[in-house]
Protein backbone atom coordinates (compact mmCIF):
# COMPACT_ATOMS: atom_id res chain seq x y z
CA UNK A 1 0.00 0.00 0.00
CA UNK A 2 1.27 3.36 -1.17
CA UNK A 3 1.49 5.44 2.13
CA UNK A 4 0.03 8.53 0.39
CA UNK A 5 -3.32 6.58 0.48
CA UNK A 6 -2.91 6.03 4.20
CA UNK A 7 -2.26 9.60 4.46
CA UNK A 8 -5.34 10.56 2.75
CA UNK A 9 -7.33 8.18 4.27
CA UNK A 10 -6.45 9.74 7.66
CA UNK A 11 -6.81 13.25 6.33
CA UNK A 12 -11.03 11.78 5.61
CA UNK A 13 -11.10 10.59 9.50
CA UNK A 14 -9.62 13.52 10.93
CA UNK A 15 -12.49 15.68 9.11
CA UNK A 16 -14.83 13.27 10.35
CA UNK A 17 -16.90 13.50 13.75
CA UNK A 18 -19.88 10.91 13.10
CA UNK A 19 -18.12 7.49 14.49
CA UNK A 20 -20.75 5.59 12.16
CA UNK A 21 -19.02 7.23 9.36
CA UNK A 22 -15.62 7.11 11.08
CA UNK A 23 -16.21 3.03 11.23
CA UNK A 24 -17.44 3.02 7.84
CA UNK A 25 -14.14 4.96 6.28
CA UNK A 26 -12.17 2.87 8.24
CA UNK A 27 -13.59 -0.36 7.50
CA UNK A 28 -13.19 0.71 3.72
CA UNK A 29 -9.42 1.25 4.45
CA UNK A 30 -8.71 -2.14 6.32
CA UNK A 31 -11.00 -3.86 3.50
CA UNK A 32 -8.38 -4.50 1.00
CA UNK A 33 -5.64 -5.01 3.28
CA UNK A 34 -3.97 -8.62 4.49
CA UNK A 35 -1.53 -9.97 6.73
CA UNK A 36 1.71 -8.05 8.21
CA UNK A 37 0.32 -4.82 5.99
CA UNK A 38 -2.89 -5.08 7.62
CA UNK A 39 -1.48 -5.00 11.16
CA UNK A 40 0.70 -2.55 10.25
CA UNK A 41 -1.69 -0.23 9.11
CA UNK A 42 -3.63 -0.65 12.92
CA UNK A 43 -0.73 0.13 14.84
CA UNK A 44 0.36 2.73 13.11
CA UNK A 45 -3.31 4.15 12.84
CA UNK A 46 -3.75 3.98 16.95
CA UNK A 47 -0.18 5.84 16.87
CA UNK A 48 1.76 2.58 17.63
CA UNK A 49 4.31 0.39 16.37
CA UNK A 50 3.76 -2.67 17.87
CA UNK A 51 0.74 -3.33 20.77
CA UNK A 52 0.87 -0.86 23.09
CA UNK A 53 1.83 -3.48 26.27
CA UNK A 54 5.53 -3.79 24.21
CA UNK A 55 5.63 0.03 24.88
CA UNK A 56 7.98 0.56 21.98
CA UNK A 57 8.56 4.61 21.71
CA UNK A 58 9.59 6.19 18.88
CA UNK A 59 11.37 8.50 21.27
CA UNK A 60 11.25 11.87 19.03
CA UNK A 61 11.02 15.39 20.90
CA UNK A 62 9.39 18.45 19.17
CA UNK A 63 13.43 19.73 18.53
CA UNK A 64 14.50 16.27 16.95
CA UNK A 65 11.20 16.80 14.64
CA UNK A 66 11.79 20.25 13.65
CA UNK A 67 15.66 19.91 12.89
CA UNK A 68 14.19 17.11 10.29
CA UNK A 69 11.98 19.22 8.93
CA UNK A 70 14.10 21.76 8.61
CA UNK A 71 16.75 19.05 6.75
CA UNK A 72 14.02 18.08 4.20
CA UNK A 73 12.75 20.90 3.28
CA UNK A 74 15.79 24.16 3.63
CA UNK A 75 13.70 25.69 5.91
CA UNK A 76 15.37 27.19 9.56
CA UNK A 77 14.88 25.98 12.93
CA UNK A 78 14.00 29.14 14.33
CA UNK A 79 11.17 30.00 11.50
CA UNK A 80 10.01 26.37 12.21
CA UNK A 81 9.80 26.38 15.88
CA UNK A 82 7.35 30.12 15.46
CA UNK A 83 5.63 28.76 12.86
CA UNK A 84 4.82 25.54 15.03
CA UNK A 85 3.71 27.27 17.92
CA UNK A 86 1.35 29.57 16.04
CA UNK A 87 -0.56 26.56 14.61
CA UNK A 88 0.02 24.46 17.57
CA UNK A 89 0.80 21.57 15.25
CA UNK A 90 3.84 20.78 13.72
CA UNK A 91 2.69 18.22 11.46
CA UNK A 92 0.80 21.24 9.67
CA UNK A 93 3.90 23.59 9.43
CA UNK A 94 6.11 20.79 8.14
CA UNK A 95 2.89 20.26 5.51
CA UNK A 96 2.91 24.07 4.85
CA UNK A 97 7.29 23.88 4.42
CA UNK A 98 6.33 21.24 1.80
CA UNK A 99 3.76 22.86 -0.27
CA UNK A 100 6.10 25.70 -0.93
CA UNK A 101 8.85 23.35 -2.05
CA UNK A 102 6.62 20.59 -3.79
CA UNK A 103 8.08 21.61 -7.36
CA UNK A 104 11.53 20.17 -6.89
CA UNK A 105 10.20 17.08 -5.95
CA UNK A 106 10.09 13.63 -8.30
CA UNK A 107 11.10 10.94 -5.78
CA UNK A 108 9.95 7.19 -5.32
CA UNK A 109 6.28 7.19 -3.65
CA UNK A 110 6.36 6.04 -0.10
CA UNK A 111 5.22 2.57 0.65
CA UNK A 112 3.28 1.89 4.05
CA UNK A 113 6.37 -0.80 4.66
CA UNK A 114 8.79 1.15 4.39
CA UNK A 115 7.54 3.87 6.30
CA UNK A 116 7.28 1.25 9.00
CA UNK A 117 10.51 -0.21 8.65
CA UNK A 118 12.10 3.61 9.19
CA UNK A 119 10.04 4.17 11.80
CA UNK A 120 10.87 1.12 13.88
CA UNK A 121 14.58 1.87 13.04
CA UNK A 122 14.34 5.63 14.75
CA UNK A 123 12.14 3.76 18.03
CA UNK A 124 15.52 1.60 17.74
CA UNK A 125 18.26 3.91 18.01
CA UNK A 126 19.30 4.80 21.26
CA UNK A 127 22.76 5.61 22.86
CA UNK A 128 25.23 7.72 21.12
CA UNK A 129 24.57 9.49 17.85
CA UNK A 130 20.97 8.04 17.91
CA UNK A 131 19.87 11.55 17.92
CA UNK A 132 21.44 11.68 15.19
CA UNK A 133 19.87 8.63 13.56
CA UNK A 134 16.45 9.14 14.09
CA UNK A 135 16.72 13.05 12.55
CA UNK A 136 18.79 11.54 9.07
CA UNK A 137 15.73 8.59 8.83
CA UNK A 138 12.96 11.12 9.58
CA UNK A 139 13.99 13.54 7.28
CA UNK A 140 15.18 10.76 4.46
CA UNK A 141 11.36 10.57 4.42
CA UNK A 142 10.41 13.52 4.70
CA UNK A 143 12.07 14.30 1.56
CA UNK A 144 10.19 11.83 -0.20
CA UNK A 145 6.74 13.04 0.86
CA UNK A 146 3.79 14.72 -0.16
CA UNK A 147 2.60 17.20 2.06
CA UNK A 148 0.01 15.31 3.21
CA UNK A 149 2.19 12.76 4.02
CA UNK A 150 4.69 15.04 5.82
CA UNK A 151 1.89 15.91 8.35
CA UNK A 152 1.32 12.58 9.69
CA UNK A 153 4.47 11.28 9.43
CA UNK A 154 5.80 14.46 11.55
CA UNK A 155 2.58 14.17 13.78
CA UNK A 156 3.00 10.19 14.04
CA UNK A 157 6.74 10.83 15.35
CA UNK A 158 5.59 13.30 17.80
CA UNK A 159 2.82 10.76 19.14
CA UNK A 160 -0.10 13.40 18.32
CA UNK A 161 -1.84 11.46 15.39
CA UNK A 162 -5.12 13.21 16.13
CA UNK A 163 -7.06 11.24 13.39
CA UNK A 164 -9.45 9.70 16.71
CA UNK A 165 -9.82 6.18 16.03
CA UNK A 166 -10.16 4.51 19.41
CA UNK A 167 -10.39 0.78 19.98
CA UNK A 168 -14.18 0.18 20.00
CA UNK A 169 -14.54 1.89 16.21
CA UNK A 170 -11.52 -0.42 15.21
CA UNK A 171 -13.05 -3.29 16.52
CA UNK A 172 -16.42 -2.26 14.62
CA UNK A 173 -14.44 -1.52 11.25
CA UNK A 174 -12.96 -5.01 11.59
CA UNK A 175 -16.25 -6.57 11.88
CA UNK A 176 -17.66 -4.69 8.89
CA UNK A 177 -14.91 -5.30 7.08
CA UNK A 178 -13.92 -9.27 7.66
CA UNK A 179 -17.21 -10.18 9.08
CA UNK A 180 -20.98 -10.03 9.08
CA UNK A 181 -21.58 -6.58 11.23
CA UNK A 182 -23.36 -8.59 13.42
CA UNK A 183 -23.72 -8.62 17.47
CA UNK A 184 -21.90 -12.34 17.69
CA UNK A 185 -19.30 -12.02 15.25
CA UNK A 186 -18.18 -8.36 16.88
CA UNK A 187 -18.58 -10.44 20.60
CA UNK A 188 -16.24 -12.53 19.42
CA UNK A 189 -13.80 -10.18 17.99
CA UNK A 190 -13.94 -8.22 21.40
CA UNK A 191 -12.72 -11.47 23.44
CA UNK A 192 -10.09 -12.45 21.28
CA UNK A 193 -8.88 -8.46 21.73
CA UNK A 194 -9.53 -8.87 25.44
CA UNK A 195 -7.28 -12.47 25.63
CA UNK A 196 -4.58 -11.05 23.14
CA UNK A 197 -4.47 -6.94 23.94
CA UNK A 198 -2.73 -7.25 20.55
CA UNK A 199 -5.46 -5.83 17.35
CA UNK A 200 -3.29 -6.71 14.69
CA UNK A 201 -3.20 -10.17 15.44
CA UNK A 202 -7.12 -10.20 15.78
CA UNK A 203 -7.19 -8.41 12.36
CA UNK A 204 -4.62 -10.66 11.01
CA UNK A 205 -6.38 -13.66 12.12
CA UNK A 206 -9.85 -12.64 11.06
CA UNK A 207 -9.13 -11.59 7.77
CA UNK A 208 -7.07 -15.19 7.06
CA UNK A 209 -9.86 -17.45 8.44
CA UNK A 210 -12.74 -15.64 9.40
CA UNK A 211 -14.52 -15.29 12.94
CA UNK A 212 -14.23 -19.02 13.28
CA UNK A 213 -10.16 -18.62 13.02
CA UNK A 214 -10.46 -16.41 16.45
CA UNK A 215 -10.45 -19.43 18.40
CA UNK A 216 -7.16 -19.95 17.78
CA UNK A 217 -6.52 -17.05 19.49
CA UNK A 218 -5.53 -18.02 23.36
CA UNK A 219 -3.28 -16.87 26.56
CA UNK A 220 0.26 -16.76 25.92
CA UNK A 221 2.92 -15.62 28.91
CA UNK A 222 4.05 -12.60 27.87
CA UNK A 223 0.75 -11.14 26.40
CA UNK A 224 -1.00 -9.58 29.08
CA UNK A 225 -5.19 -10.16 29.19
CA UNK A 226 -7.18 -7.21 29.26
CA UNK A 227 -8.26 -7.23 33.27
CA UNK A 228 -11.66 -8.04 34.23
CA UNK A 229 -13.66 -5.17 36.46
CA UNK A 230 -16.36 -4.45 38.89
CA UNK A 231 -19.25 -3.15 39.30
CA UNK A 232 -20.29 -1.69 42.53
CA UNK A 233 -23.65 -2.37 44.85
CA UNK A 234 -24.44 0.75 48.05
CA UNK A 235 -24.94 -2.15 50.63
CA UNK A 236 -23.95 -5.69 51.28
CA UNK A 237 -27.29 -6.75 50.99
CA UNK A 238 -27.44 -5.46 47.88
CA UNK A 239 -24.37 -7.62 47.28
CA UNK A 240 -25.79 -10.81 48.08
CA UNK A 241 -28.89 -10.29 46.35
CA UNK A 242 -27.06 -9.48 43.13
CA UNK A 243 -24.97 -12.83 43.67
CA UNK A 244 -28.70 -14.89 44.66
CA UNK A 245 -28.01 -14.59 48.39
CA UNK A 246 -24.06 -16.32 48.42
CA UNK A 247 -20.84 -15.07 47.29
CA UNK A 248 -17.66 -15.26 48.35
CA UNK A 249 -15.70 -12.13 49.58
CA UNK A 250 -12.33 -11.22 49.52
CA UNK A 251 -10.05 -8.18 50.94
CA UNK A 252 -10.49 -5.54 48.63
CA UNK A 253 -6.74 -4.33 48.78
CA UNK A 254 -5.62 -0.77 47.67
CA UNK A 255 -2.57 -0.83 46.03
CA UNK A 256 -1.81 -1.50 41.83
CA UNK A 257 -3.21 -4.41 39.99
CA UNK A 258 -0.85 -6.56 38.44
CA UNK A 259 -0.60 -9.38 36.37
CA UNK A 260 2.25 -11.98 36.76
CA UNK A 261 3.50 -13.89 33.82
CA UNK A 262 5.14 -16.64 35.25
CA UNK A 263 7.18 -18.63 32.28
CA UNK A 264 8.86 -22.28 32.52
CA UNK A 265 12.04 -20.52 32.07
CA UNK A 266 12.74 -17.27 32.30
CA UNK A 267 11.90 -14.11 34.05
CA UNK A 268 8.74 -13.26 35.51
CA UNK A 269 6.97 -10.42 33.80
CA UNK A 270 4.51 -8.42 35.67
CA UNK A 271 1.64 -5.79 33.54
CA UNK A 272 -0.29 -2.83 35.58
CA UNK A 273 -4.09 -2.44 34.68
CA UNK A 274 -3.41 -0.85 31.68
CA UNK A 275 -1.09 -3.72 30.57
CA UNK A 276 2.02 -1.49 30.69
CA UNK A 277 5.60 -3.95 31.69
CA UNK A 278 6.01 -3.18 35.83
CA UNK A 279 8.33 -5.95 36.47
CA UNK A 280 11.45 -3.04 36.81
CA UNK A 281 9.94 -1.37 39.69
CA UNK A 282 9.37 -4.29 41.79
CA UNK A 283 12.16 -6.11 41.07
CA UNK A 284 11.74 -8.29 44.58
CA UNK A 285 8.27 -9.68 43.25
CA UNK A 286 9.95 -12.02 40.20
CA UNK A 287 11.67 -14.24 41.70
CA UNK A 288 9.92 -14.62 44.68
CA UNK A 289 6.51 -15.60 42.38
CA UNK A 290 9.27 -18.22 40.33
CA UNK A 291 9.40 -19.39 43.94
CA UNK A 292 5.29 -19.76 44.92
CA UNK A 293 4.16 -20.64 41.54
CA UNK A 294 3.86 -24.34 41.92
CA UNK A 295 3.40 -25.31 38.15
CA UNK A 296 4.51 -22.56 35.11
CA UNK A 297 3.74 -21.38 32.54
CA UNK A 298 0.76 -19.24 34.85
CA UNK A 299 -0.68 -16.44 34.33
CA UNK A 300 -1.76 -14.81 37.96
CA UNK A 301 -3.78 -12.12 38.97
CA UNK A 302 -3.30 -10.19 42.38
CA UNK A 303 -3.09 -6.76 44.05
CA UNK A 304 0.70 -5.04 45.02
CA UNK A 305 0.50 -3.40 48.22
CA UNK A 306 3.27 -1.84 50.65
CA UNK A 307 3.69 -4.44 53.70
CA UNK A 308 5.96 -3.98 56.96
CA UNK A 309 7.78 -7.35 56.64
CA UNK A 310 7.99 -6.37 60.69
CA UNK A 311 4.82 -6.22 61.77
CA UNK A 312 2.88 -7.63 58.61
CA UNK A 313 0.64 -5.29 58.55
CA UNK A 314 -0.78 -3.11 55.18
CA UNK A 315 0.55 0.55 54.61
CA UNK A 316 -1.07 3.75 53.09
CA UNK A 317 -0.95 3.52 49.03
CA UNK A 318 0.91 6.20 48.38
CA UNK A 319 3.62 4.35 49.69
CA UNK A 320 3.45 2.18 46.46
CA UNK A 321 2.70 4.77 43.96
CA UNK A 322 5.75 6.20 44.87
CA UNK A 323 7.52 3.28 43.66
CA UNK A 324 5.62 3.78 40.34
CA UNK A 325 7.73 5.45 37.40
CA UNK A 326 10.84 4.91 39.53
CA UNK A 327 14.12 4.40 37.44
CA UNK A 328 16.64 4.74 39.36
CA UNK A 329 17.62 3.23 43.15
CA UNK A 330 15.35 0.72 42.45
CA UNK A 331 16.92 -1.71 44.78
CA UNK A 332 17.15 0.88 47.79
CA UNK A 333 13.62 1.60 47.66
CA UNK A 334 12.55 -2.36 47.45
CA UNK A 335 14.24 -2.26 51.19
CA UNK A 336 12.77 0.66 52.02
CA UNK A 337 8.75 -0.19 50.68
CA UNK A 338 8.89 -3.75 50.50
CA UNK A 339 5.57 -4.75 48.89
CA UNK A 340 3.35 -7.71 49.22
CA UNK A 341 1.23 -9.34 46.24
CA UNK A 342 -2.10 -10.66 47.25
CA UNK A 343 -3.21 -12.74 44.53
CA UNK A 344 -6.60 -13.00 43.81
CA UNK A 345 -7.51 -15.18 40.13
CA UNK A 346 -5.26 -17.43 37.85
CA UNK A 347 -5.78 -17.58 33.90
CA UNK A 348 -3.78 -19.84 32.76
CA UNK A 349 -2.70 -22.93 35.62
CA UNK A 350 0.49 -25.00 34.35
CA UNK A 351 -0.37 -24.22 30.25
CA UNK A 352 -3.74 -25.08 30.80
CA UNK A 353 -6.01 -22.13 30.12
CA UNK A 354 -8.80 -22.05 33.11
CA UNK A 355 -10.16 -18.24 32.48
CA UNK A 356 -12.90 -20.29 31.13
CA UNK A 357 -13.56 -22.46 34.14
CA UNK A 358 -16.26 -20.63 37.08
CA UNK A 359 -14.38 -18.89 40.23
CA UNK A 360 -14.54 -21.23 42.32
CA UNK A 361 -12.82 -24.07 40.51
CA UNK A 362 -10.36 -20.95 39.67
CA UNK A 363 -9.76 -20.27 43.27
CA UNK A 364 -9.37 -23.82 44.10
CA UNK A 365 -6.25 -24.22 41.38
CA UNK A 366 -4.78 -20.91 42.83
CA UNK A 367 -5.36 -22.59 46.51
CA UNK A 368 -2.84 -25.79 44.70
CA UNK A 369 -0.81 -23.71 42.32
CA UNK A 370 0.31 -20.78 44.95
CA UNK A 371 2.90 -21.87 47.65
CA UNK A 372 2.89 -18.81 49.63
CA UNK A 373 5.63 -16.90 50.51
CA UNK A 374 6.67 -13.77 52.71
CA UNK A 375 5.88 -11.35 49.63
CA UNK A 376 3.28 -13.26 47.74
CA UNK A 377 0.00 -14.92 49.30
CA UNK A 378 -3.49 -15.21 48.84
CA UNK A 379 -5.78 -12.97 49.22
CA UNK A 380 -8.17 -13.39 52.04
CA UNK A 381 -11.68 -14.76 51.52
CA UNK A 382 -14.68 -16.43 52.78
CA UNK A 383 -18.13 -17.68 51.35
CA UNK A 384 -21.02 -15.53 52.86
CA UNK A 385 -24.41 -16.30 53.11
CA UNK A 386 -25.51 -13.59 55.28
CA UNK A 387 -25.94 -9.99 55.42
CA UNK A 388 -24.62 -9.94 59.07
CA UNK A 389 -21.47 -12.71 58.26
CA UNK A 390 -20.68 -10.37 55.20
CA UNK A 391 -20.16 -7.21 57.42
CA UNK A 392 -18.24 -9.10 60.15
CA UNK A 393 -15.90 -9.63 57.32
CA UNK A 394 -15.88 -6.15 56.10
CA UNK A 395 -14.93 -5.06 59.27
CA UNK A 396 -12.17 -7.89 59.34
CA UNK A 397 -10.81 -6.55 55.70
CA UNK A 398 -11.15 -2.77 56.95
CA UNK A 399 -9.12 -3.59 60.50
CA UNK A 400 -6.75 -6.13 57.91
CA UNK A 401 -5.63 -2.60 55.88
CA UNK A 402 -7.93 -3.35 52.78
CA UNK A 403 -10.31 -0.50 51.68
CA UNK A 404 -13.54 -2.53 51.81
CA UNK A 405 -14.51 -5.78 49.99
CA UNK A 406 -14.75 -7.58 46.58
CA UNK A 407 -17.68 -9.95 46.14
CA UNK A 408 -16.86 -12.70 43.39
CA UNK A 409 -19.48 -15.04 42.37
CA UNK A 410 -19.98 -18.29 42.46
CA UNK A 411 -22.51 -18.87 40.23
CA UNK A 412 -22.15 -21.26 37.24
CA UNK A 413 -20.86 -18.72 34.21
CA UNK A 414 -18.58 -16.42 36.72
CA UNK A 415 -15.42 -17.18 34.12
CA UNK A 416 -13.00 -14.47 34.27
CA UNK A 417 -14.49 -11.94 31.71
CA UNK A 418 -11.39 -9.72 30.11
CA UNK A 419 -11.48 -6.76 29.42
CA UNK A 420 -15.40 -6.51 31.19
CA UNK A 421 -16.76 -4.84 33.45
CA UNK A 422 -20.04 -6.60 35.34
CA UNK A 423 -21.79 -7.93 38.51
CA UNK A 424 -19.45 -11.20 38.44
CA UNK A 425 -17.84 -8.83 40.71
CA UNK A 426 -18.92 -6.54 42.82
CA UNK A 427 -16.50 -3.89 44.69
CA UNK A 428 -17.71 -2.26 47.76
CA UNK A 429 -16.04 -0.13 49.95
CA UNK A 430 -17.24 1.02 53.47
CA UNK A 431 -17.61 4.61 52.56
CA UNK A 432 -20.29 4.35 49.66
CA UNK A 433 -22.59 4.50 52.78
CA UNK A 434 -21.81 7.60 53.72
CA UNK A 435 -23.47 9.72 50.70
CA UNK A 436 -21.33 10.33 47.72
CA UNK A 437 -17.85 9.30 49.00
CA UNK A 438 -17.16 7.29 46.42
CA UNK A 439 -14.28 8.99 44.01
CA UNK A 440 -14.28 9.52 40.49
CA UNK A 441 -11.66 9.13 38.16
CA UNK A 442 -11.83 11.79 35.24
CA UNK A 443 -10.57 12.89 32.23
CA UNK A 444 -8.74 16.19 31.62
CA UNK A 445 -10.03 17.68 28.97
CA UNK A 446 -9.02 21.86 29.58
CA UNK A 447 -7.60 23.99 32.15
CA UNK A 448 -8.10 27.90 33.43
CA UNK A 449 -5.51 30.13 33.92
CA UNK A 450 -5.25 30.89 37.63
CA UNK A 451 -5.72 33.92 39.57
CA UNK A 452 -4.05 35.92 42.47
CA UNK A 453 -1.64 33.25 43.56
CA UNK A 454 -1.93 31.29 41.29
CA UNK A 455 -1.56 33.81 38.56
CA UNK A 456 0.44 32.39 35.59
CA UNK A 457 -0.42 28.89 36.49
CA UNK A 458 -3.28 26.43 35.87
CA UNK A 459 -5.47 27.20 38.60
CA UNK A 460 -8.42 24.75 37.73
CA UNK A 461 -9.15 22.06 35.01
CA UNK A 462 -12.01 20.51 33.26
CA UNK A 463 -12.61 17.27 33.62
CA UNK A 464 -14.62 14.82 31.49
CA UNK A 465 -16.47 11.38 32.04
CA UNK A 466 -16.36 8.55 29.19
CA UNK A 467 -19.26 7.66 27.65
CA UNK A 468 -18.38 4.49 25.62
CA UNK A 469 -21.60 4.35 23.61
CA UNK A 470 -20.79 7.55 22.09
CA UNK A 471 -17.08 7.34 22.54
CA UNK A 472 -17.18 10.80 23.80
CA UNK A 473 -15.43 12.38 26.68
CA UNK A 474 -18.09 14.85 28.65
CA UNK A 475 -17.52 17.16 30.64
CA UNK A 476 -18.55 17.17 34.25
CA UNK A 477 -16.83 19.45 36.78
CA UNK A 478 -14.05 21.92 37.23
CA UNK A 479 -11.76 21.40 40.02
CA UNK A 480 -9.57 23.95 41.11
CA UNK A 481 -9.13 22.16 45.35
CA UNK A 482 -6.60 19.51 46.34
CA UNK A 483 -3.97 20.89 44.08
CA UNK A 484 -0.67 21.83 46.67
CA UNK A 485 1.83 23.49 44.66
CA UNK A 486 3.60 20.77 43.84
CA UNK A 487 0.56 19.68 42.46
CA UNK A 488 0.06 22.40 40.11
CA UNK A 489 3.33 22.59 39.10
CA UNK A 490 3.40 19.33 37.66
CA UNK A 491 -0.21 19.40 35.87
CA UNK A 492 1.26 21.67 32.84
CA UNK A 493 3.99 18.71 32.34
CA UNK A 494 2.01 15.93 32.28
CA UNK A 495 -0.75 17.79 30.24
CA UNK A 496 1.97 18.85 27.84
CA UNK A 497 1.94 16.08 25.26
CA UNK A 498 -2.45 16.28 25.26
CA UNK A 499 -2.12 20.30 24.26
CA UNK A 500 -5.08 20.89 21.42
CA UNK A 501 -5.59 24.42 19.89
CA UNK A 502 -9.34 23.48 19.37
CA UNK A 503 -11.92 21.77 21.31
CA UNK A 504 -11.37 18.14 20.47
CA UNK A 505 -13.77 16.32 18.48
CA UNK A 506 -14.21 13.56 21.39
CA UNK A 507 -15.35 16.06 24.07
CA UNK A 508 -18.15 17.40 25.13
CA UNK A 509 -18.77 20.45 26.83
CA UNK A 510 -20.97 24.16 27.30
CA UNK A 511 -17.60 25.35 29.02
CA UNK A 512 -15.19 27.29 27.59
CA UNK A 513 -11.87 27.04 29.47
CA UNK A 514 -8.44 28.90 28.42
CA UNK A 515 -6.80 25.83 27.31
CA UNK A 516 -8.11 22.46 25.71
CA UNK A 517 -6.71 18.82 25.86
CA UNK A 518 -7.63 16.05 24.58
CA UNK A 519 -7.94 12.91 26.73
CA UNK A 520 -5.18 11.60 27.96
CA UNK A 521 -4.52 12.69 32.00
CA UNK A 522 -7.15 10.90 34.62
CA UNK A 523 -6.58 12.30 37.86
CA UNK A 524 -9.01 10.97 41.10
CA UNK A 525 -11.49 13.53 42.51
CA UNK A 526 -13.78 13.55 45.30
CA UNK A 527 -17.11 15.82 45.54
CA UNK A 528 -20.49 16.66 47.60
CA UNK A 529 -22.64 15.74 45.36
CA UNK A 530 -24.03 14.90 41.79
CA UNK A 531 -26.54 17.67 40.26
CA UNK A 532 -27.93 18.77 37.24
CA UNK A 533 -26.44 21.56 35.05
CA UNK A 534 -26.87 23.03 32.11
CA UNK A 535 -23.11 23.42 31.17
CA UNK A 536 -21.59 20.05 31.89
CA UNK A 537 -22.68 17.04 29.51
CA UNK A 538 -22.65 13.95 31.37
CA UNK A 539 -25.03 11.62 30.97
CA UNK A 540 -27.03 14.25 28.78
CA UNK A 541 -30.89 14.56 28.88
CA UNK A 542 -30.54 11.76 31.38
CA UNK A 543 -32.34 12.88 34.41
CA UNK A 544 -33.62 16.11 32.41
CA UNK A 545 -34.08 16.97 28.96
CA UNK A 546 -31.12 19.50 27.81
CA UNK A 547 -28.82 19.21 31.07
CA UNK A 548 -25.56 16.88 32.35
CA UNK A 549 -24.66 15.93 35.58
CA UNK A 550 -22.45 17.67 37.64
CA UNK A 551 -20.44 17.23 40.48
CA UNK A 552 -20.32 20.04 43.21
CA UNK A 553 -17.32 21.16 45.13
CA UNK A 554 -15.05 18.70 43.56
CA UNK A 555 -11.35 18.06 45.12
CA UNK A 556 -8.68 15.90 43.55
CA UNK A 557 -7.79 13.80 45.88
CA UNK A 558 -3.85 13.93 45.25
CA UNK A 559 -3.59 10.63 43.32
CA UNK A 560 -2.71 10.67 39.62
CA UNK A 561 -4.20 7.71 37.92
CA UNK A 562 -1.98 6.76 35.36
CA UNK A 563 -2.71 3.50 35.84
CA UNK A 564 -5.89 4.03 33.92
CA UNK A 565 -6.03 5.02 30.45
CA UNK A 566 -8.61 7.54 29.50
CA UNK A 567 -11.14 5.15 27.89
CA UNK A 568 -11.03 3.69 31.96
CA UNK A 569 -12.08 6.54 33.47
CA UNK A 570 -15.08 6.65 35.50
CA UNK A 571 -18.20 6.30 32.58
CA UNK A 572 -21.32 8.45 32.38
CA UNK A 573 -23.11 5.74 33.00
CA UNK A 574 -21.59 5.08 36.53
CA UNK A 575 -21.99 8.94 36.89
CA UNK A 576 -25.75 8.40 36.50
CA UNK A 577 -25.81 5.73 39.15
CA UNK A 578 -23.83 7.06 41.70
CA UNK A 579 -26.39 10.17 41.17
CA UNK A 580 -29.71 7.93 41.48
CA UNK A 581 -28.47 6.33 44.39
CA UNK A 582 -27.76 9.59 45.91
CA UNK A 583 -31.03 10.64 45.11
CA UNK A 584 -32.40 7.58 46.41
CA UNK A 585 -30.67 7.87 49.87
CA UNK A 586 -31.67 11.35 50.24
CA UNK A 587 -35.28 10.30 49.80
CA UNK A 588 -36.11 6.81 50.82
CA UNK A 589 -39.56 6.87 50.60
CA UNK A 590 -38.91 6.67 46.47
CA UNK A 591 -40.67 4.09 44.64
CA UNK A 592 -37.84 2.50 43.38
CA UNK A 593 -35.74 2.71 46.33
CA UNK A 594 -34.19 -0.79 47.20
CA UNK A 595 -35.80 -2.76 50.73
CA UNK A 596 -33.12 -1.44 52.58
CA UNK A 597 -33.08 -2.16 56.62
P1 LIG B 1 -12.05 -0.34 38.26
O1 LIG B 1 -10.85 -1.21 38.15
O2 LIG B 1 -13.27 -1.11 38.70
O3 LIG B 1 -12.29 0.57 37.11
P2 LIG B 1 -10.50 1.20 40.08
O4 LIG B 1 -9.24 0.83 39.38
O5 LIG B 1 -10.75 2.62 40.37
O6 LIG B 1 -11.80 0.65 39.41
P3 LIG B 1 -11.53 0.12 42.43
O7 LIG B 1 -12.81 0.79 42.16
O8 LIG B 1 -10.86 0.47 43.70
O9 LIG B 1 -10.45 0.34 41.36
O10 LIG B 1 -11.76 -1.49 42.39
C1 LIG B 1 -11.28 -2.44 41.51
C2 LIG B 1 -9.85 -2.85 41.78
O11 LIG B 1 -9.67 -3.40 43.07
C3 LIG B 1 -9.32 -3.98 40.91
O12 LIG B 1 -8.98 -3.54 39.62
C4 LIG B 1 -8.11 -4.45 41.69
O13 LIG B 1 -6.98 -3.69 41.33
C5 LIG B 1 -8.45 -4.11 43.12
N1 LIG B 1 -8.58 -5.27 44.04
C6 LIG B 1 -8.17 -5.29 45.32
N2 LIG B 1 -8.45 -6.45 45.91
C7 LIG B 1 -9.07 -7.23 44.99
C8 LIG B 1 -9.61 -8.56 45.01
N3 LIG B 1 -9.58 -9.32 46.10
N4 LIG B 1 -10.17 -9.03 43.86
C9 LIG B 1 -10.22 -8.27 42.75
N5 LIG B 1 -9.71 -6.99 42.68
C10 LIG B 1 -9.15 -6.48 43.78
Amino acid sequence: MRFADLAAAYDRLEATKSRLEMRHRLADLLRPLRGDELAIVLYLSQGLLRPEYEGVELGVADSLARRAVALATGGEDAAIARAAKASGDLGRTAQELLERRRATTGARPLEVGEVYEAMRAIAAASGEGSQDVKVQRLAGLLERASPLEGRFLVRFVLGTLRVGVREMTILDALNEAFADGAKPSRAAIEEAFNLSSDLGLVATTLAGGGVAALATIGLEVGRPVRPMLAEREPTLEAVLARMGGRAALEFKYDGLRVQAHVPRDGPVRLFSRRLEEIGAQFPELGPELARAVRRPPAIVEGECVPLDLDTGEIQPFQDVARRRGRKHDLDRVAEEIPVCLFLFDVLLDGGTAVYGEDFPSRRARLERLVRPTERVRLAEQKVVDSPDVAKEFLDEAIAGGGEGVMAKSLKEGSAYRAGARGYWWIKYKRDYTVGLSDSIDGVVVGAFHGRGRRAGRFGAFLLAVYDPGRDRFESFTKVGSGFDDAALAEMPKRLARWASDDPPASVDTGVAPDRWFRPGVVLEVRGAELTVSPVHRAALGRVRAGAGLALRFPRFTGRYRDDKGPTEATTSAELLEMYRRQVRQAAPEEPDAPAET
